[in-house]
């Protein structure tokens, strides 16, 4: 079982990776002439955050000047940011594994209170039925 102390590292982490809402990642693809890279050539080259976190160091006018102030490399994550994409599979991991234990349990739980309330109204029925026989001269 996660425990709470993991729960809430977890959230901390997140936290600390995401403060300004969230990422996308920006495509590319492979310009050389015989590709053979996996994937049709099509790579994921930069993550977009949702600010800047790196000012260009490229002189006004060239082109990589307006690339380098909208996009977020990773090598331009905080320390935090990248810590967590790092482990993010097995954070991943497991809370899905949480959550299948979660699900496992509901559904115990369900069939539990459905043969309970099978037996309730059985009983039920039996003490209206003892309740009217009683009742009969
Ligand atoms: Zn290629």
């Amino acid at each position: 079982m996660i425990t709470q102390q993991r729960l809430d590292e977890i959230r901390t982490a997140v936290t600390a990776a995401t403060p300004n809402g969230p990422w996308s990642p920006d495509w590319d693809s492979c310009d050389e002439e015989y590709c053979s890279c996996p994937d049709g050539g099509r790579f994921i080259h930069a993550i977009y955050g949702p600010t800047r976190v790196s000012d260009s160091t490229y002189p006004e006018g060239s082109p990589l000047h307006t690339y380098r102030k909208t996009v977020t490399e990773v090598c331009d994550f905080t320390s935090e940011a990248a810590q967590f994409v790092a482990d993010a599979p097995q954070i991943v991991t497991e809370l899905l594994v949480e959550v299948e234990r979660q699900r496992a349990r509901a559904k115990f739980f369900e069939r539990a209170a459905s043969k309970a309330t099978r037996e309730l109204n059985r009983m039920a029925d039996a003490h209206e039925q003892c309740d009217v026989s009683r009742e009969e001269p």
